[in-house]
């Protein structure tokens, strides 16, 4: 198996066109046409962290984190990011990125944290939008099912949990063949009139590629006619953070307890208890700080996520809990995430999860 094979997966999963503009995500050192001896899972792929790879025959580093994140202009060896570069071209190691991409579906990284904590009726916290482009095209009636077909393998017509949507009406479309032409109906010099189907799919923005030339193929016609519009809908399923329900309202400390258990925490930083009875819960794990007045907006009883700075804890207003869990707590489920979705697709492949606890974060208690 090539490590392509791999990448194409992860990417059906969590397209790297979903990345936030300021991100790194892709594919950082190596080559995507090796042919992959073994996958090591990490949150963060530090040195540590290649040569485990190393030891383990595995060549390829699949991280939440960029190791590459801003440009580099030297690679001497001066700090760790250098470090881990070299010691992954020196020995032949792939390291893949998954970043913001994954935390932007609602099945990645916060849908897991969510389903750890048992939430319910889930939603992305902030939907993206403009991520959303209608076609149009005009199909002889007997040939607008196979198009139809053609449109939805290449990803069309995909609407929340509902696929293979498009609406179709009929009508009739003129042409005439010019000198040189070779239609499909009709003769040359003639204006043709022909009973059309109009059909219409919407598609994310980053398929449009694909789609056109998917289209292209499948059409009768020498020149498909077809229109393209970008849309102001939100893609629901994509976006900034989750919010959920919990199974029925509990104690603000009961859920603090249970957040510390499933997290395995030492300390909780959170705002003050206000004795209130919490149902509704929103999370980004990460550095969500951003997200604190989507959370207001929504109602949230709580809010958890990491890396909040002293006056943004101001921010929560005693409106909303706010719950700072740490940064490598909140995310390091997504390496079970990551491991699920690739023994998933490869049973009997070498995945591993790192062994080495890359938080670089510690607690004097
Ligand atoms: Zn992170």
């Amino acid at each position: 198996m090539k490590i392509s094979s791999v990448i194409e997966h992860l990417e059906t999963i969590a397209s790297t066109a979903f990345q936030e503009t300021y991100d790194n995500a892709g594919l950082l050192t190596g080559d995507a046409q090796w042919e992959c001896t073994g996958i090591i899972i990490a949150l963060d792929s530090t040195e540590e962290v290649v040569n485990e790879a190393v030891s383990k025959n595995c060549n390829l580093i699949i991280a939440h984190h960029p190791i590459i994140f801003k440009g580099l202009k030297k690679i001497n060896g001066k700090n760790y990011v250098e470090r881990t570069i070299i010691a992954a071209i020196k020995n032949d190691i792939a390291i893949y990125a998954i970043h913001t991409n994954l935390d932007n579906m609602i099945k990645g990284v916060n849908g897991k944290i969510a389903e750890l904590l048992s939430l319910q009726n889930l939603t992305v916290l902030q939907p993206r939008e403009q991520l959303l482009k209608k076609l149009v095209t005009f199909a002889p009636l007997e040939h607008a099912e196979n198009l139809r077909k053609a449109l939805f393998a290449a990803g069309a017509g995909k609407l929340g949990k509902y696929s293979e949507c498009s609406f179709n009406i009929e009508g009739t479309g003129t042409f005439k063949a010019e000198e040189g032409a070779d239609p499909f109906v009709g003769e040359i010099g003639q204006r043709h009139e022909e009973k059309e189907m109009k059909i219409e799919v919407i598609f994310p923005a980053f398929l449009q590629d694909k789609l056109v030339s998917a289209m292209i193929k499948a059409h009768p016609y020498e020149e498909a006619a077809y229109d393209i519009f970008s849309l102001g809908n939100y893609l629901t399923d994509v976006g900034s953070g989750v919010i959920g329900e919990l199974a029925e309202p509990i104690d603000q400390i009961l859920l603090l307890q249970k957040i510390k258990d499933i997290f395995g925490l030492q300390v909780i930083r959170h705002t003050s208890l206000s004795g209130a009875n919490v149902n509704k819960v929103a999370v980004c794990g990460g550095a969500g700080s951003f997200l604190i007045s989507a959370a207001l907006a929504s109602h949230a009883d709580v809010y958890i996520t990491a890396d909040i700075k002293y006056h943004e804890f101001f921010d929560a207003d005693s409106n909303l809990l706010l719950i700072d869990i740490g940064h490598y707590e909140s995310e390091q489920f997504t390496i079970d995430l990551l491991h699920d979705i690739l023994k998933q697709k490869y049973p009997n492949f070498a995945v591993l999860k790192t062994e080495i606890k890359t938080n670089p974060v510690h607690y004097f208690l």
